[in-house]
């Protein structure tokens, strides 16, 4: 996954570390958290509310995300989305697409470089070879 660099000086962050809520520091710790968390199962911004627990986030810190435009809500009550996830991240099929593109260049090069131009074995193996 990609943390924007620039993200301490954003300006939706900087909005949501000046509410008064004393749950402001759990919400930007649990907004980057899902960030990893979504990743890491590959749900493309998607945050279940079952997934609340495992990036130490409540309800509380969500309405704050929401409030800040952070995450908005799924529409059917059972979790949020990470807003603008699909620009600040390649989607995981593209990933994996661009996994795959390598791995294939990567065959290509070996078989280039021991077998020689001639060979083309790098065409018959599967993926996962
Ligand atoms: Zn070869």
């Amino acid at each position: 996954m990609r943390l924007d660099s620039s993200i301490a000086s954003h300006d939706k962050v900087l909005a949501l570390l000046s509410d008064p809520s004393p749950k402001r520091w759990q919400a930007i710790s649990s907004y980057i958290f899902a960030l990893g968390w979504s990743g890491q199962q590959g749900t493309d911004g998607r945050i279940p509310m079952s997934a609340l627990p495992f990036i130490h986030a409540t309800t509380t810190t969500a309405r704050l995300l929401v409030k800040y435009g952070l995450w908005t809500e799924n529409g059917t009550g059972t979790g949020w989305n990470i807003k603008n996830w699909a620009e600040r991240q390649q989607s995981v099929a593209i990933t994996e697409e661009a996994r795959a593109r390598l791995s294939t260049a990567g065959r290509k090069a070996n078989c280039v470089r021991w077998h020689g131009e001639e060979c083309g074995c790098w065409k018959n193996e599967s993926e996962s070879a």
